[in-house]
């Protein structure tokens, strides 16, 4: 992957792109990189070693290991065994999930802005999509995702959300999810846990009860933010067992390797240092919000390792001049496209990079391609 996930295909911008390389300002590792949410400490000492001695295990197939992950996953959340679905990734449950439970009759229930993904496939089979637009604070609209429920096949949550990194509490969510599946029991619910671990607001809670209650509700959890491992590829999704054999039906953990499978249970397992990348992510993102806040700059509360900032200028733009600096931020989330995505890197990091962003929002605005 290049781009792909920071810029919208169509805005790859190639002449800054290869003006950066020439400058040395990067394509030498030394591009900020604080576009894609990742955790730029990587994986713990544990997880590290577990991939190491993986290694020699290489010639043989993985189930060992992938009991091993679901095993402790089961420890870690208290859910029963048949209630965990392995994945390469929770973007393939994501999708599993459109395809079993949306249908040209009954579509997509998606907050917007949040993250893409399973809307791209709900269009990509031709299920409707219902948009639901976030409240003013940036939050859930949970009443409106109520009421629109019903019309609904899937309802996707994102808690807390990308791009706002804004929480909605346990208690509202468990209760508008219970009164839901009450008065439409066909709908079912995906929340997307990616950034749990970030998460400190008040009320902040998992839906993991949920799932193991009803069978219309799928937590999804990664190791590619607080674990690191990003380019790994493994997550997994917590429900009742028929709905996960329904999810089964469009979904592959075969692409799961040894490496990955033992790094997750390691890391899964060091309570320690998941612990730490929460503290160091909450004091450099204060460090980010105080910074941008002392320039007159609205940040959205901020519950996830990114946080999301009222530029008050066109976010495109801002995004192209931050490249051209070597720094590469979040892409743009419509309707909000004045505002800016930037997750929390090192603190070294953010510290360079902090002064080229309020420098690039101390020039003047450049017109905007659209003019
Ligand atoms: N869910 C959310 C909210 C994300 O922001 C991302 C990636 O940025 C993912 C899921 C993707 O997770 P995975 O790497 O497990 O496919």
């Amino acid at each position: 992957m290049w781009l792909g996930d920071c810029y919208p295909r169509a805005f790859v911008n190639r002449r800054t792109f290869l003006r950066g390389l020439s400058s040395g300002s990067f394509g030498d590792g030394s591009l900020i990189r604080v576009g894609n949410n990742e955790n730029p400490y990587g994986p713990g000492p544990a997880a590290l070693e577990a991939l190491s001695r993986a290694t020699t295990r290489a010639h043989r197939y993985p189930g060992g290991l992938s009991r091993d992950l679901a095993a402790t996953i089961s420890r870690v959340h208290d859910v029963p065994l048949d209630h965990i679905l392995l994945s390469g990734g929770s973007g393939d449950v994501m999708r599993a999930a459109v395809y079993t439970f949306t249908s040209p009759v009954r579509g997509l229930v998606f907050p917007r802005p949040s993250y893409e993904a399973p809307m791209r496939s709900a269009q990509h089979i031709g299920s409707p999509v219902i948009r639901v637009q976030l409240t003013p604070a940036l939050t859930l609209d949970v009443r409106t995702i109520a009421s629109r429920s019903a019309q609904g096949g899937l309802v996707y949550i994102c808690n807390p959300n990308n791009p706002t990194g804004t929480v909605v509490p346990a208690a509202d969510l468990s209760t508008m999810i219970a009164s839901v599946i009450r008065t439409s029991p066909d709908t079912r619910f995906l929340v997307d846990e990616a950034y749990f671990d970030y998460a400190d607001a008040p009320g902040s809670g998992s839906m993991i009860p949920l799932a193991v209650k009803h069978p219309q509700v799928i937590v999804t959890r990664t190791f590619s933010k607080i674990h690191g491992m990003a380019g790994m590829r493994v997550a997994y999704a917590i429900a009742q067992p028929d709905t996960l054999a329904a999810l089964r039906l469009r979904h592959s953990a075969s692409s799961l390797g040894a490496a990955s499978l033992a790094a997750a249970a390691a890391s899964l397992a060091d309570v320690e240092y998941l612990a730490q990348m929460a503290e160091l992510n909450r004091s450099v993102r204060s460090f980010m919000v105080d910074g941008f806040a002392r320039a007159g700059f609205q940040v959205a509360p901020a519950d996830a390792n990114f946080i999301f900032v009222n530029i008050r200028r066109d976010a495109r733009a801002f995004g192209d001049a931050c490249y051209a600096q070597g720094v590469q931020v979040g892409r743009v989330f419509p309707p909000l496209g004045n505002w800016a995505r930037i997750a929390v890197g090192t603190g070294a990091e953010m510290k360079a990079a902090m002064d080229v962003f309020l420098s690039v929002l101390a020039a003047p605005p450049v017109p905007t391609r659209r003019g």
